[in-house]
């Protein structure tokens, strides 16, 4: 066997590692789309993502397509050509959203925040200048996948104060990572998709709707299978999903969210929130002797629990080192001023502490394969995380 071979590492922010449970459940012959049995299992998985995402008052309506759907599906069910809409960018992933609103005929108003959270006071302030009530929606990604930022999603909902816009929050990097409670926090519309937190092969998106947003009449846009009125008030397992449902995509998710509930949410979230200081830490130690290696997000309570961004020159000859000897894949620069020298490590879904600390290792030797300038002492610093959770 050569030296890449054993089980590879892939730490990408998406499509994130598949639990070999679920890839099982995935595993089976569909069986009658009119029986009793996936129905079953249908409403079972609904009412678990709306568990998962802090609801029970709200909707969740499921698609079959990716985040990008889902973002198309908000659109379509809420807004018609011309409306604006406040979007709060931090990074790539609001700004490509924001490009694809505008392609489709939204008037955006973009708030830029570089590589750092949401600011509630300059919300408040856009939407104080608002005088006509013009904004239907307030857009933030929770997490935005690129930059690494996680937004202050309570805070944001605070500064919107008595405006009438609606809030609609994309939790595609962040749903299952990072805590979400759509009902205390007031999101009227969120976003999330199969294969990042939720630990499923990539094909299904979710919608979740608040009672105001579900509330709202159709528009010109608004088209039958998009539509999602029929699905909120569906009976039929066809009509959950407009049409087939893709039967080995709910029983992975249905086996995701077992587990996810036999973890519980906290211990989840603290998982996450240990990996990511770890990660943190890591980049900061080696950092000590190569000024250049810097996280992207310098406030830590803005930095994201799922993905950490990071300024790394040689970033590229990195990323190769570490595929061809030592089997460990990790994120491109996606979005960065310079990608060739950044770098993006995901620690999302079915991620382990092992699994972390064996890409810290592997990134540790690669600098020194590399003769990257670093400060030894990272790795060592990262482990403590571990050893001793409660005082990182
Ligand atoms: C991955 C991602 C998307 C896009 O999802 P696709 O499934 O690739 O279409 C959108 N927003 C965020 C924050 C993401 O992480």
């Amino acid at each position: 066997m050569s030296q890449t071979d054993g089980q590879k590492i892939v730490a990408i922010p998406g499509p994130s590692p598949v639990p070999d449970r679920v890839l099982r459940a995935a595993h089976r012959p569909s069986p009658d789309i009119y029986g009793d049995e996936l129905a079953a299992i249908n409403l079972d998985l609904l009412a678990r993502l709306k568990w998962l995402a802090g609801t029970s008052a709200g909707h969740v309506v499921p698609y079959i397509g990716n985040g990008h759907a889902g973002w198309e599906a908000v659109n379509n069910n809420l807004f018609q050509r011309g409306d604006r809409v406040l979007l709060l960018v931090s990074g790539f992933f609001g700004r490509h959203w924001g490009d694809l609103m505008t392609a489709q005929g939204l008037d955006v108003q973009r708030l830029e925040f570089g590589p750092a959270a949401p600011d509630p006071a300059r919300l408040a302030e856009a939407l104080a200048a608002d005088r006509d009530r013009r904004i239907r929606a307030v857009m933030v990604c929770h997490i935005d996948t690129a930059s690494s930022v996680q937004a202050d999603i309570p805070a944001i909902r605070a500064a919107m104060t008595d405006h009438p816009a609606l809030l609609v929050v994309d939790a595609i990097a962040s749903l299952g990572c990072a805590p979400m409670q759509m009902d205390d926090w007031g999101v009227d519309v969120l976003i999330s998709a199969s294969q990042k937190g939720l630990m499923c092969p990539p094909g299904t998106c979710f919608l979740w709707a608040s009672q105001r947003a579900a509330a709202q009449p159709a528009t010109d846009w608004t088209t039958p299978y998009w539509d999602w009125r029929g699905r909120i008030k569906a009976q039929a397992l066809w009509e959950y999903w407009g049409g087939t449902p893709p039967v080995q995509q709910i029983f992975a998710l249905s086996e995701a969210l077992s587990m996810m509930q036999e973890d519980g949410l906290e211990a989840i979230y603290a998982r996450h929130d240990r990996q990511a200081r770890a990660v943190w830490t890591a980049f900061e130690g080696w950092g000590a002797k190569n000024p250049a290696i810097t996280l992207m997000v310098t406030q830590p309570r803005a930095r994201a629990r799922s993905v950490t961004g990071v300024h790394f020159p040689g970033a590229d000859a990195l990323r190769s080192w570490l595929s061809t000897q030592s089997g460990v894949t990790i994120g491109i620069g996606l979005g960065a001023e310079d990608p060739t020298n950044a770098l993006r490590l995901a620690h999302m879904g079915y991620c382990g502490d092992a699994t972390i600390l064996a890409v810290l290792g592997a990134i540790q030797a690669g600098m020194r394969a590399l003769s990257i300038p670093h400060d030894r002492d990272g790795l060592d610093q990262a482990t403590a995380c571990f050893a001793n959770p409660a005082q990182t």
